[in-house]
């Protein structure tokens, strides 16, 4: 294409959940369409300021994207200057994105702004803000698809509905994908579009501190962040790739991939790894193809939510806010329990425990955990998907409220609400080391394996030798796990009779 033909003088790209300088549809678009491309973040107020106000200064999410802004410019900057121009960079602004990017847009006088869907409820509204700002100053807003496969209605079925079961789903995306889908959309090719950042909008990342925040325990875990961190996890996981049908189950072994912060984040393309998982699949690597599955119930979730939005607050099966949930001081208290890793099972304990320190569960953990909050504890699913967007570091509404409208039922293709899962079986099949248990029970750590699922079913010489004092040293279960699962199947009653 020459400059000639060009749609628009200028025009500003908005990253958001796309932080990547490679394979990004809405950076392509722009740069294909506009003769100068200048690109911008918002640390946005509105989600951030909500944060500040309960005291969490130090969050993870808040530093990943910081950390991973900072490798964004740099990214930036080299291609610019691989194209002979200087002074290209990230534009960051602080305050409400709602209003942020008109302002900017108008500020810098381009025509178009360019950035990528977000089917997020929240995230739709402020599009739909930023659009009638933008339309009102002349400018248009162009959203493309970027963060999945098929998005929104592009896989439905025969009778033109979105899809609620997972298998009929993943066997239509399966038909459906063609290489045009995985094709990386060529950024390099047309990167002279960058612009230097004009005087009056100087390009550079801020300090945490600028916008408020303060360092987590990042660093210290060796979180991997930016497109540098995403592609190094990506390479070492392909090493393991062939191995992760029979590992993934267990969580003391390094068997998934890790990439799901990256994922969220965008810091990695989507079509990159189902292109590879793809490509491995057609030869025929069950792993692969085991794996691909996963990132195709990344798709199902994302379009679930774009398609019943209401999924974000009420259950997917509506019969199931019929149920009646455990409430008052005793719910509270075990509520508490489980978000800190107090209900005396070891791996409930264990996962929970990860979840705090590391902002990080695996996928058998949270099915486990989530599990137990609503068939063990009879706590509303809707309170543990809370705490998980607030600890989870790949926090990801579709996927979250997916994995927990699952494990209590009450969503698309869940698991049946007669299916409770036993957390001393799991422990003994997933861990049956106790390998994960002791790295974050470390109280228990003495204790023979075979003692380790169930400490209050130790004998006394077993508790003497592992210096361990039950109620002192680590509490008794919470529920009795056969009383709870009669509870349960009580409560769900109320569904098998509608
Ligand atoms: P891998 O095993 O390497 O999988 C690769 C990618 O596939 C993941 O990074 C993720 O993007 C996708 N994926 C895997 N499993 C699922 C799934 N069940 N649903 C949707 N996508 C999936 N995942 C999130 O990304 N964010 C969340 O907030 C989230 N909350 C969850 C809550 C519950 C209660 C449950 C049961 C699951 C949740 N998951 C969530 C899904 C899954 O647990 C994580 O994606 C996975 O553990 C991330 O680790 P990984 O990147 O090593 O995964």
């Amino acid at each position: 294409m020459t400059l000639t033909s060009k749609k628009y003088d200028s025009g500003l790209i908005w990253f958001r959940r796309d932080l990547r300088a490679s394979d990004q549809a809405a950076l392509y678009h722009a740069l294909k369409d506009c003769k100068k491309v200048w690109c911008a973040f918002v640390f946005d107020t509105d989600i951030l300021q909500p944060l500040l106000a309960r005291g969490l200064k130090a969050d993870r999410r808040v530093e990943f994207i910081h950390e991973s802004l900072l490798d964004l410019d740099e990214q930036l900057r080299g291609l610019g200057r691989a194209n002979g121009i200087e002074g290209v960079g990230l534009i960051v602004r602080h305050g409400p994105a709602g209003s942020e990017i008109p302002q900017l847009a108008s500020e810098l006088g381009v025509q178009a702004v360019y950035a990528n869907h977000d089917d997020e409820p929240g995230a739709r509204q402020r599009d739909q803000q930023v659009l009638g700002k933008l339309a009102h100053a002349g400018i248009m807003l162009h959203l493309h698809k970027d963060h999945a496969i098929f998005e929104r209605h592009e896989l439905v079925t025969l009778n033109g509905r979105p899809y609620g079961v997972f298998t009929p789903y993943k066997n239509a995306w399966l038909r459906k994908i063609t290489p045009f889908h995985l094709k990386p959309y060529s950024v390099e090719r047309h990167a002279g579009a960058l612009a230097p950042c004009p005087a009056s909008h100087p390009a550079g990342v801020p300090a945490l501190a600028e916008i408020g925040f303060e360092p987590t325990n990042l660093r210290t875990l060796k979180i991997r962040t930016g497109s540098r961190g995403a592609q190094g996890l990506f390479e070492d996981f392909l090493t393991r790739i062939e191995r992760y049908q029979q590992t993934r189950d267990f969580p003391a072994v390094k068997g998934p991939s890790y990439l799901s912060v990256h994922l969220r984040f965008g810091t990695i393309s989507i079509r990159q790894l189902a292109g590879v998982a793809h490509q491995m699949h057609l030869q025929g690597l069950v792993g692969a193809s085991t794996w691909l599955s996963e990132l195709i119930w990344r798709d199902f979730y994302l379009q679930i939510l774009a398609n019943f939005p209401q999924v974000a607050s009420g259950s997917f099966k509506p019969e199931y806010d019929a149920i009646k949930w455990e409430h008052g001081k005793q719910a509270d208290e075990q509520f508490q329990a489980w978000c800190e890793g107090r209900t005396g099972y070891p791996l409930v304990d264990a996962a929970m425990r990860q979840l705090n320190q590391t902002g990080y569960m695996h996928n058998r953990l949270r099915m486990v955990t989530a599990s137990f909050l609503c068939k063990d504890l009879g706590i509303d699913w809707r309170r543990g998907e809370a705490y998980f967007a607030e600890r989870l570091i790949d926090f990801d509404l579709s996927a979250n409220n997916g994995g927990w409208q699952w494990a209590s039922s009450s969503g698309c293709d869940a698991q049946p609400y007669f299916r409770i899962f036993n957390p001393v079986s799991q422990s003994e099949k997933f861990d049956p080391q106790g390998k994960f248990i002791r790295r974050y029970v470390p109280e228990l750590g003495q204790l023979p394996d075979a003692a380790l699922h169930a400490p209050w079913l130790a004998g006394a010489l077993e508790l003497e030798a592992a210096g361990l004092v039950l109620d002192r040293d680590y509490p008794r279960p919470i529920v009795d796990h056969a009383q709870a699962r009669e509870q349960t199947l009580a409560r769900y009653a109320v569904v098998k009779k509608s």
